[in-house]
């Protein structure tokens, strides 16, 4: 049996494994690189490669760096028909909308870029400065990778299956899928196969959520496998409690919006980020922990989220449920405003005081997002919140680490709002949590993979892999074929 990591090794975006077995091939994901200079590149590379015939994928859940290069399957190409994709139900309903967004922020990057090569064109003296950044990133993004069309047609390759049911996939591989605790629908997939007359079981953990997580519900514990691969995003630290966390959001929001008067941007991911965080500050303002005049959620992929989440009662926590009733209800303890169109989003800018605005992308690389940092990172006044794991290149992680300034829409961006990151309320679990999962394994694995962290996290995990379960893990290399 072979496994190539294509994505996700040594970082934690493009998650994406290639599994060989007695001539059956399948991928485990087929996500997007995000973060720094080269990912449009990448993503680029990654969509035109010729990967050969697929019998079919495994998705395990619905974030934009598990699903975001799967509309290459949408069309047959190079002879090679499209393969069905199988993911748990919430997975399947949420993957059109994460796609369909994808498509529009290409198209409308493209748009940008193109007006941008036309103006550096006209004005000399600018092209001199940056002609070659500038060329290199038309190239990187002269055309979508796909379109709304593209979407649909693979959304026609999308199968729901329950959490803990055994299908097929393919006669010779029976699969089941565990329920991760990350995101709604996020599953760990368990799949048995033949490989030269042996049977083998093999456990992609996917990504993994904390057990304290407010959204869904808690995870299901691991089953026995020969081969296992580990998530590690948080391989080298815990998170703080989400005691610590809560107590860390009232000291910020009261501070930004009672003491200095200000708004505070939270960028969040649209799908599970911004709905855990309503979900915290639900359950702090039904108890008169915080006052929170104003909540934007300047998304519209959030709402769409939220619709898609909210649906699948069955797969979140009680304390989301409860939320979601209250708001259902009209009786949420603060005024809740999904903003949609530009106009709206817009309007928020002359917003000087007393609102706090969620808005995506989480990483702070795209999105509405931008145009608040614009506005409220300048004002002293104002506090700027995050509440997930920046990537390294990304504009979340230079602000995180205490830039100065920051590069906005062709200009320089003073940092003066104050900068708070959430220590606990990521949807990945932490070290301990990791471990935990892990010792909940019924048997010692025959191999085990670390992947989907970046290198100090892999490797801080493997190593107390090694030293407190006596395993011998591998931390996954990039494009390297490991022969199991
Ligand atoms: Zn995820």
């Amino acid at each position: 049996m072979k496994l190539r990591f294509l994505g996700a090794a040594g970082e934690v975006t493009g998650s994406c494994i290639l599994v060989e077995a007695d001539g059956l091939r399948f991928l485990v994901d087929c996500g997007m690189f995000q973060g720094g200079r080269d990912a449009a590149a990448r993503n680029r590379r990654a969509y035109a490669r010729e990967l050969g015939p697929i019998d079919f994928v495994l998705l395990t859940h619905a974030h934009i760096d598990h699903c975001g290069l799967l509309p290459r399957f949408a069309r047959p190409r190079h002879g090679a028909g499209s393969p069905p994709v199988y993911c748990t139900k919430p997975t399947a309903d949420l993957v059109p909308v994460m796609l369909a967004d994808s498509a529009f922020v290409q198209s409308r990057t493209v748009a940008r870029d193109r007006r941008r090569t036309d103006l550096t064109a006209s004005s000399p003296g600018r092209a001199k400065a940056s002609r070659f950044r500038k060329a290199a990133r038309a190239q990187a993004t002269e055309t979508p990778l796909y379109t709304a069309e593209d979407v649909r047609r693979l959304a026609t390759r999308l199968h729901g299956v329950p959490y803990g049911v055994e299908f097929r996939p393919h006669p010779q591989v029976a699969v089941r899928l565990h329920n991760a605790g990350h995101i709604v629908g996020a599953a760990s997939a368990e799949v048995r196969l033949a490989d030269g007359g042996r049977r083998r079981t093999l456990l992609f953990s996917g990504d993994l959520g904390e057990d304290s997580a407010l959204l869904v519900r808690d995870r299901d514990p691991p089953p026995a496998a020969d081969i296992i691969v580990v998530e590690s995003t948080y391989g080298d630290r815990n998170h703080r409690s989400l005691a610590d966390t809560e107590d860390e959001l009232v000291a910020v929001l009261h501070d930004a919006l009672q003491v200095r008067r200000g708004n505070v941007v939270v960028p969040a991911f649209a799908l599970g980020r911004a709905q855990e965080f309503l979900v915290l500050l639900y359950r702090l303002a039904r108890t008169g922990r915080i006052r929170v005049p104003l909540v934007f959620v300047d998304s519209p992929l959030a709402r769409q989220s939220a619709e898609v989440t909210f649906a699948h009662l069955d797969a979140i926590d009680e304390e989301a449920a409860a939320f979601h009733a209250a708001e259902r209800d009209r009786k949420l303890p603060f005024t809740l405003r999904y903003t949609e169109s530009v106009e709206d989003s817009m309007f928020l800018n002359s917003i000087r005081s007393g609102a706090l605005i969620v808005a995506a992308s989480g990483m702070c690389e795209a999105g509405r997002v931008r145009h608040h940092l614009r506005h409220n990172l300048p004002r002293s006044d104002c506090a700027v919140l995050f509440t997930g794991f920046q990537a390294a290149g990304t504009l979340g992680r230079r602000i995180v680490e205490g830039a100065r300034s920051v590069w906005l829409f062709g200009e320089t961006i003073p940092v003066r709002a104050s900068v708070h990151t959430l220590g606990g309320l990521s949807a990945h679990a932490g070290q301990d949590s990791l471990l935990d999962w892990l010792r909940a394994v019924p048997r010692r694995p025959r191999s085990a993979f670390v992947d989907h962290g970046e290198p100090t996290a892999a490797h801080a995990l493997a190593a107390r892999m090694a030293r407190e379960l006596a395993w011998s893990p591998i931390v996954a290399e990039a494009e390297t074929t490991y022969e199991i």
